[in-house]
């Protein structure tokens, strides 16, 4: 029976989770915002286990501008070479390529997957400019600040960190389950062409043949946070991240109420990062604006759902972007509702339905969110009295995943089921 399904933001989980479900159901997408999708904004890693998914249900490469990883490399804080290993998911999981992308594209492209006539079911509805203000999980009731009032048989929460319907849900300040790390990133922009008067970064120059992510630490080693990263955004950019303490800047974005600090001047990157890296790597600061980005993620929460709300993505479950997999298995999310709700019968088998997915989906999330914090160097006392998830393990358990109905078939390596 197809059910009236309200989506709180229009994100990569809004619009992703409309896609899936435009298929059987009727689904209206309330966002804040207005969708513009010009920005030069930041570099996602869509890496194979949301990529298959979104492939398979006709999302296409050539609209997206991506580049496919092939490689990662761990260099040393002179650019040394350390150790060069190829990624590639199609060869070695017989899967979807892992890509990078910017965002903003993702984004549009998962727009036209929620309201594109070639997909299947009637295009979903986007109200822009609808920011959810107050959401009634028991009665399916969602207000905006503008005055209006949408009723749902779902309410899904796709609305970010700092979700308001996560707040309804559990019944807490919209704050309360959001952790910091004294972590942020420095992040710039630079080109390709950028990085061709040095000719120590000749592995990074040539994405359409090889491309992928780099990752230098501080010469004190991995144990600590200092790192810089650079990876490729499309075939003509890249991005670089500084990883360093918050400590200088936390009262800032306490003060301001924000997890972005706009353009931070180049010497204070230089200060941070010049000591132990050499000039190489702090150059690559140098080519546009830096902002510091708080680094952030949601605490375990008892519960995904209440009454008729059921929270997906960074809403019910943020991680940090060490393992670069919070918007991959945001899409898992996404798919995963859509399947379980495709031949879902009378209103009454919902709250089934909402508790089936939470329990299909969290000790996932738990694993990607505990890989996150030993790359970050932020494990929890209890997570560190585990055995430390392996790079091999994490690949194998997460890099396979074939979607929602072969999850709940048991058709997943044993890994699949982490301690
Ligand atoms: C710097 C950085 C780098 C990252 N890199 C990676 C990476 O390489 N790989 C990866 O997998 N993940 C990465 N992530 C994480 C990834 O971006 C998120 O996990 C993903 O965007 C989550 O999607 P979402 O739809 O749940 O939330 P969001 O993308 O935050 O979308 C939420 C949407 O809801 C809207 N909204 C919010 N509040 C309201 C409201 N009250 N009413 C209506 N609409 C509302 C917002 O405007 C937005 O459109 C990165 C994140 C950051 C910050």
């Amino acid at each position: 029976m197809p059910l009236n399904i309200i989506i709180c933001g229009a994100g990569i989980g809004g619009l992703s989770a409309a896609g899936f479900l435009r298929a059987k159901h009727n689904v209206t997408v309330l966002e804040r915002g207005e969708l513009d999708f010009t920005v030069n904004d930041y570099g996602l890693s869509v890496v194979s286990n949301s990529f298959n998914l979104l492939e398979r249900a006709g999302i296409k490469t050539e609209n997206l501008d991506t580049v496919v990883m092939t490689h990662v490399w761990q260099r040393g804080p002179n650019n040394e070479e350390l150790k060069t290993m190829h990624f590639d998911t199609r060869a070695r999981f017989g899967g979807a390529p892992s890509v990078l992308v910017k965002r903003a594209l993702l984004q549009k492209e998962l727009l036209r997957f929620a309201t594109g006539a070639e997909f299947s079911g009637a295009p979903a509805k986007i109200v822009q400019n609808a920011k959810v203000t107050k959401v009634d999980p028991a009665a399916g009731k969602v207000w905006t600040e503008d005055g209006q009032v949408f009723e749902g048989d779902l309410i899904v929460g796709a609305d970010g960190i700092h979700s308001v319907v996560r707040a309804a849900v559990l019944g807490e300040d919209i704050t309360a389950s959001i952790k910091t790390h004294d972590t942020l990133t420095f992040m710039a922009q630079l080109s390709v062409e950028d990085l061709k008067s040095d000719p120590g970064f000749a592995y990074l120059s040539d994405p359409t043949t090889q491309a992928g992510l780099c990752s230098a630490h501080a010469n004190s080693g991995p144990r600590v946070n200092k790192r810089i990263l650079t990876y490729h955004t499309s075939p003509r950019s890249l991005q670089v991240v500084g990883y360093t303490s918050e400590k200088e800047f936390s009262e800032k974005f306490d003060s301001a109420k924000t997890a972005i600090i706009r353009d931070v001047p180049v010497s204070r990157v230089v200060e941070d990062f010049g000591p132990e890296f050499a000039e190489g790597f702090v150059n690559l600061f140098r080519h546009s604006q830096i902002d510091a980005w708080r680094i952030r993620d949601v605490a375990p929460l008892s519960t995904w759902f209440s009454g008729k709300a059921l929270l997906i993505g960074d809403a019910a479950h943020a991680v940090t972007p060490h393992a670069g997999q919070g918007c991959n298995v945001t899409i898992e999310d996404a798919e995963a509702i859509g399947y379980l709700l495709k031949d879902v019968e009378s209103l009454d088998s919902i709250p089934e339905v909402l508790q089936k997915f939470m329990t299909m989906r969290k000790d996932r999330v738990a694993f990607v969110a505990r890989r996150s914090h030993e790359l970050g160097n932020i494990a929890t006392e209890e997570e560190k009295s585990k055995e430390p998830i392996t790079p091999e393990l994490f690949a194998r358990t997460i890099y396979t995943y074939q979607g929602a109905e072969k999850a709940l078939s048991g058709q997943m390596p044993p890994a699949m089921r982490p301690s």
